[in-house]
């Protein structure tokens, strides 16, 4: 069955708002539900790829339930080591921000998320190592004024992302047309998200994925067996 042309739009529209400047480092941080929370909000904010710490480069758990299948929409790139993920990241030109809780921490809300922003996210039990604290360029909190010293990390990371993304909104910085995305990484993209099962089999067979045209459609002969699902 040929993809759904109200659908490619879809997909192709979300992907074209999607922010290769804006995301999110997980370091430690173990609860399935507070990934998928984190991952969702990813999805309803626009990142296009988070990062983690992963654990033997173990993939993240999620809870479908609380991602609501967002995981399919949001890339996860995990890295060995957090210095790994930080150089990289800087490397790019993003701004390192740590979530801490301390005086040396500043206000989220005085701070400016519309240049290229990772907002670095700590364990549900200790926060962020303070070798890791050490790597930031600059700590930033939410102040709370509950008898509760924190917030849920899940929580907290949506609060962060949606004022990046109002600060971007006020200044017209969102994109539209796929702004940022590089070309492979968007004709890559477009094509797992709409034939899923087909970039798996690809990716099995070590071969790039076939060509679609402006309909979503696929352009390139593929044996039957993958012409069934698509
Ligand atoms: N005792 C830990 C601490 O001092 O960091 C609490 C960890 S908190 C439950 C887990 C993570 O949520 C933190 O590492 C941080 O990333 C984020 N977080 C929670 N409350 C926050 C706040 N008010 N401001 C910024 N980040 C917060």
């Amino acid at each position: 069955m040929p993809v759904l042309t109200r659908r490619f739009e879809k997909i192709r529209n979300i992907l074209n708002s999607r922010m290769t400047d804006l995301t999110v480092v997980l370091e430690d941080i173990e609860k399935p539900h507070n990934i998928s929370a984190i991952i969702r909000s990813c999805d309803a904010v626009g990142v296009l790829e988070a990062h983690s710490i992963g654990k033997e480069g173990k993939s993240l758990q999620t809870f479908n339930s609380t991602a609501q299948g967002s995981q399919k929409w949001v890339k996860i790139k995990s890295h060995k080591t957090i210095n790994s993920a930080i150089k990289e990241l800087k490397i790019k030109g993003f701004k390192i921000y740590g979530t801490v809780l301390g005086d040396k921490s500043c206000d989220y809300r005085d701070c400016d998320f519309t240049g290229p922003t990772a907002f670095v996210l700590g364990a549900e039990k200790w926060g962020l190592n303070k070798e890791t604290i050490a790597l930031m360029d600059q700590s930033i909190f939410i102040p709370m004024r509950g008898m509760v010293q924190s917030l849920n990390v899940s929580v907290a990371t949506a609060i962060l992302l949606f004022e990046a993304l109002r600060q971007r909104e006020k200044l017209g910085l969102v994109p539209t047309d796929g702004e940022g995305i590089e070309e492979k990484v968007y004709k890559d993209t477009i094509f797992e998200w709409t034939y899923p099962d087909v970039a798996k089999w690809c990716k099995k067979k070590g071969i790039d994925y076939p060509s679609i045209n402006n309909k979503g459609e696929i352009i390139d002969n593929l044996p039957r067996t993958e012409k069934l699902r698509c």
